[in-house]
């Protein structure tokens, strides 16, 4: 039950986003700053932002060369092309609007690691210069594979290694700290722990209910943004977007470190990167896909021992290392790696299925999303 007061206060808005991840929260944002006068509210389910946001690698990549490659297979080659430049704009626009300091941005460039079954992806190389030099200006993949011995890999397991110097990293928690703090600058309200179960175009306005603590609240606004990605099912069970568990491990900092960057393996199937004289390492859900798309939060000791093993006999076979940490994030797929963004109705706009590489595409997602919400008929000032 809620009081008067509660309804008159806290319930009513122009724009309510139901997520708070990189989607969720640019979306708000880009609305928010087109709308000053217009009420924001975004509703999280988590304590925290709880889906793959806080959870990822902070890889800011777009593709590793392999990936694009498989990619051609499956998708047009205009869909490929347009998928790795929203990335590139996503990525400019998120370091534009939070500085790369706030991002803790670092351009070290991107690896990828070769072995001898993928060797016949190298001679498509210039191929996919030519595809890519239109949005980069560039060649993005170049030969580094005289560093193999100098970053320490095992070579009987690393034929090659390509670099891609467009790639960089960034510390994910101050990217979403970031993003938070110009949110609450904006005056955007921020409502957590509370879990949208259900929401309706009414036909002059939308409804979202949580049933917080068994009670029941509704929040009314003139429009609604789905920013919801891995648990779109559990709100709209007939969208095709399937959750997709990612573990990952951090290792305790390691003395004299070989190699800086962020790195691709097997096609995007395993990635790492160091994180100052750490490294993170991800990945291996292909080892059991049945039992990964889940959106339960936590590790599995087959996958936690896949990825130690990968650091033993290829990553770090020579330097002694410990594990400081693990954890797991959901993420989002579907039959096409492009994201859903789209209207349900006259008032309802979505933006899901980021895929593994959701960093540098959501806060793209997040702007075309506000801009769709933006340009709806209904009472912005
Ligand atoms: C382990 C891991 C590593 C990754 N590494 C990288 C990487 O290095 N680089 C990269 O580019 N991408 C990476 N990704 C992918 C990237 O993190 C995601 O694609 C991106 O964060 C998705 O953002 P989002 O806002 O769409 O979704 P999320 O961040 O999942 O946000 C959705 C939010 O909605 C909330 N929510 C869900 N349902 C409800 C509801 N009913 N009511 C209220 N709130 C709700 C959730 O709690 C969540 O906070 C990784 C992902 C994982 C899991």
């Amino acid at each position: 039950m809620i009081s008067f007061w509660e309804n008159d206060s806290f319930t009513n808005y122009n724009l309510i986003v139901v997520g708070s991840g990189i989607v969720g929260l640019t979306t708000a944002i880009e609305y928010k700053e087109k709308h000053p006068n217009n009420r924001v509210l975004i509703v999280e389910k988590g304590t925290l932002p709880s889906g793959a946001s806080t959870k990822n690698a902070g890889f800011a990549c777009f593709g590793s060369l392999t990936e694009i490659c498989d990619d051609l297979k499956n998708m047009p080659k205009e869909e490929v092309i347009s998928i790795v430049e929203k990335r590139f704009k996503g990525l400019n626009n998120l370091r534009i609007k939070l500085g790369d300091d706030a991002l803790d941005f670092k351009q070290l460039g991107g690896y990828e690691l070769i072995t001898e079954e993928q060797a016949h992806y190298v001679t498509r190389m210039e191929e996919i210069n030519a595809l890519l030099y239109p949005i980069f200006n560039d060649n993005v993949f170049s030969d580094r594979s005289d560093d193999i011995g100098t970053f320490g890999f095992n070579k009987d397991k690393v034929q090659k290694l390509l670099f891609n110097k467009f790639e960089g990293q960034i510390h994910t928690g101050k990217m979403m700290s970031a993003l938070l703090k110009i949110a609450r600058q904006l005056d955007i309200e921020i409502i957590t722990g509370t879990k949208i179960e259900e929401f309706y175009d009414l036909g002059d306005k939308v409804i979202c209910s949580s049933y917080n603590n068994r009670a029941k609240i509704d929040f009314y606004a003139n429009k609604c943004c789905i920013c919801v990605n891995a648990f779109t099912q559990q709100l709209l069970p007939q969208l095709e977007v399937t959750p997709g568990r990612g573990q990952v491990l951090i290792t305790h900092p390691i003395k004299n470190l070989p190699f800086k960057g962020t790195f691709h393996m097997d096609r995007g199937y395993y990635y790492f990167r160091n994180y100052g004289d750490r490294v993170i390492i991800g990945g291996g859900r292909h080892l059991d896909y049945d039992g990964e798309t889940t959106t339960e939060l936590k590790t599995t000791k087959p996958i936690i021992e896949n990825l130690i093993s990968i650091l033993n006999t290829t990553i770090l076979p020579n330097t002694p290392y410990k594990i400081d940490t693990k954890w797991a994030g959901i993420m989002a797929f579907g039959d096409k790696k492009t994201p859903i963004i789209k209207l349900l109705s006259d008032r309802i706009a979505i933006g899901v299925r980021m895929g593994g590489m959701g960093v540098a595409i959501g806060s793209q997602v997040g702007i075309e999303l506000a801009h769709i919400v933006s340009n709806l008929e209904h009472q912005d000032q």
